[in-house]
């Protein structure tokens, strides 16, 4: 077995759709800017993947090399993380997230959350949430950060 690790962080806009681990957060008065629907959440669980399997990075999966996944939601790559992996001859033991912001509140939708991301990877994931007291990035309310461990093992 390997264990992987991801992170990542966008920047939190106001009047922006927010998208976060899979879900859309239409109350939100603001959201997260990137040139996809900007899931921190969904992005990190990609790149813990990649990083178990051995298979690089969200950039080298995704990147400018194949500009079809350009836009591209938090969901439909990390399905298709899951496939490379998979095809890699691995299998998916299970990922954890963690989101790192003020916004949005995770705990009354976490299940759904959770739901959202295991089915895209077809494994369970576990997701969780915490604040930094006010300091830094997410603190100051300038973004949303998420970071991801990944476990993958040989059938
Ligand atoms: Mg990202």
């Amino acid at each position: 077995m390997r264990i992987g690790i991801g992170t990542d962080v966008h920047r939190l806009v106001p009047g922006v759709p927010m998208h976060l681990a899979g879900l859309a957060w239409p109350d939100e008065p603001a959201g997260l800017e990137g040139h996809s629907d900007a899931d921190v959440a969904a992005h990190a669980a990609c790149d813990a993947l990649f990083s178990a399997a051995g298979l690089g990075d969200l950039g080298t999966n995704f990147g400018t090399t194949e500009p079809e996944w350009a836009g591209a939601s938090g969901v439909a790559l990390l399905a298709e993380t899951a496939r490379r992996v998979r095809d890699a001859g691995w299998e998916v033991g299970n990922v954890s997230v963690q989101v790192i912001g003020n916004v949005p509140r995770l705990g009354p939708r976490r299940d759904e959350a959770t739901a959202a991301l295991s089915e895209a990877i077809g494994a369970s994931v576990s997701l969780s949430a915490t604040t930094t007291d006010g300091l830094g990035l997410t603190g100051r309310g300038e973004g949303v950060a998420a970071i991801a461990t990944a476990l993958v093992v040989r059938p």
